[in-house]
């Protein structure tokens, strides 16, 4: 090869957590490549954007960093710029004419392209792209870069083959693949030995895990959850994302039973009018989902319930979004992503006709949003006054003299160390399991200290619509016994 390797490398991602964790197996291939990861886009000499065409604000926001990256390869011409994942599928002809400096496209099915394309555009001087339709590598058998830390997410399937009428996701990472079994669990079998203590398996649609023709595997998802309960010593087990129309018997049954899965559901509703659901194509109505949620809270009492909610999806009335409400206030989460429809292109929903007028849609975001946070801070009062386990993620993000870890029901609690003045502050690598940010024991009559990737016994003091607050009592015991 006549041109040298880019040495450095900046990579930002948006949307969702496919693709954080599809960022964490780029970032392991530019290591293998003998590049070194850089927090500023102006450090680098490779500027990687991973993309997402679900929303709208993360394409506008992609727009932005596009701007910067052609200013700063105009001062260092030999910076490399590569977009890859959703967008770089679903756009490459817009990119290929509307962003000339960019080098690379790569979409979400192709990433294990990457180190060929480098190379390629080195050697060629041209532009490069890979865009596969469906999985011939699942991105989790790449090399990894992972943040240390007791939690990591583990990618069990990909693609999706529901096409609800609003969703770019089947075309941009085509239909359903899964991982075969024994892959995952060696996977996570590996991940506890690191010190991870909390797995999150992904998927576009993980309940439909092992449900595609041609899968050379055996077991559905309740399945794939039992082995890894009974065959890996891994304390908690959350999963996502959830489609209502695919939790089975077996799945509430597993969440019942199995103690490493953690009581806490993110299941997506979308709408409560079932003629909007109707329209969005999502297989399920109104009374499905409530009569889902009775059956999940029957099983699993202390169950966490979070969704996704659209509002202003086209033709949608005021009497549809009075059903949502009344939904979203008789279900009672625990928390909710919102959003204003937006169409995508190529979507069957892009050409519907009777779009909401946008400040029609705002204000039933307005009144949606206080809902879900009535709802919210109902809940998480409802933890006032009790003790949780929380298993200790790191320095608090707005008080450096505070932990912030997750209960189970993936509640944040952020708790105070006691005696933050007589301990070391933290160094930056603190975040990997076993370092200390400081002793409990002087305030808590001889309890253990308290590091990262302990699970700590925390009394919850004060709760807000979005965190809990508490004191440290000491360390605890493992969710699961070992
Ligand atoms: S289930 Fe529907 S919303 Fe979810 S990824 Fe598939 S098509 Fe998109």
């Amino acid at each position: 090869m006549s041109v040298c390797l880019p040495e450095t490398f900046y990579i930002r991602t948006f949307g969702c957590q496919m693709n954080e964790h599809d960022s964490e197996r780029i970032a392991g291939m530019l290591v293998g490549m003998g590049m070194q990861p850089v927090e500023q886009p102006g450090a680098a000499d490779l500027l990687l954007y991973n993309t997402c065409s679900i929303r709208e604000k993360a394409d506008t926001r992609l727009l932005g960093h596009l701007g910067e990256a052609r200013r700063l390869k105009r001062e260092q011409p030999e910076r490399m710029v590569v977009v890859a994942g959703c967008l770089a599928q679903s756009r490459r002809e817009s990119f290929q004419q509307e962003q000339p400096h960019v080098d690379i496209l790569l979409g979400p099915q192709s990433l294990h392209e990457l180190p060929r394309l480098i190379e390629e555009r080195l050697e060629s001087g041209r532009s490069a792209g890979a865009f596969a339709e469906e999985t011939t590598r699942f991105s989790a058998e790449l090399p990894r870069a992972r943040r240390q830390g007791p939690l990591a997410w583990v990618q069990i399937m990909t693609g999706c083959t529901n096409y609800c009428s609003y969703c770019i996701v089947p075309y941009v990472r085509g239909p359903e693949a899964s991982r075969a079994a024994e892959d995952i669990l060696a996977e996570v079998r590996g991940l506890a030995e690191q010190g991870v203590h909390e797995i999150t398996l992904l998927g576009q649609n993980v309940n439909a895990y092992g449900a595609e023709p041609g899968f050379r595997g055996k077991g559905d998802f309740s399945g794939l959850l039992r082995r890894l309960s009974e065959e890996t010593p891994i304390e908690r087990i959350r999963f996502m994302t959830s489609h209502p129309k695919d939790v089975s018997p077996g799945l509430i049954e597993a969440l019942a039973e199995l103690e490493p899965l953690c009581e806490h559901l993110h299941l997506p509703v979308q709408s409560g009018s079932d003629r909007v659901l109707e329209a969005m194509r999502r297989g399920y109505t109104s009374a499905d989902y409530r009569a889902l949620v009775e059956r999940l809270r029957a099983a699993v009492p202390d169950l966490s319930l979070t969704t996704d909610v659209i509002v202003g999806f086209p033709g949608e009335t005021e009497k549809d979004f009075a059903a949502t409400l009344e939904l979203v206030e008789t279900v009672g989460y625990d928390s909710a992503f919102t959003f204003i429809y937006s169409p995508r292109t190529g979507t069957r929903a892009a050409a519907f006709a009777d779009a909401v007028p946008a400040d029609v849609a705002n204000d039933r975001m307005t009144r949606l949003v206080a809902a879900v946070q009535r709802s919210a801070l109902e809940r998480n009062q409802a933890y006032v006054g009790r003790e949780a386990v929380v298993l200790v993620e790191g320095p608090s993000r707005n008080r450096e003299s505070e932990f912030t870890g997750r209960t189970r029901t993936f509640k944040t609690v952020n708790f105070a160390v006691p005696h933050k003045a007589e301990a070391a502050p933290p160094p930056s690598e603190s975040f990997e399991p076993g370092s200390s940010l400081g002793s409990a024991s002087a305030a808590n009559g001889g309890a253990a200290d308290v590091s990262v990737g302990d699970f700590a016994r925390v009394l919850i003091e004060g709760a807000t619509s979005a965190t809990l607050r508490g004191r440290l009592l000491g360390a605890a015991r493992a969710d699961r016994a070992a």
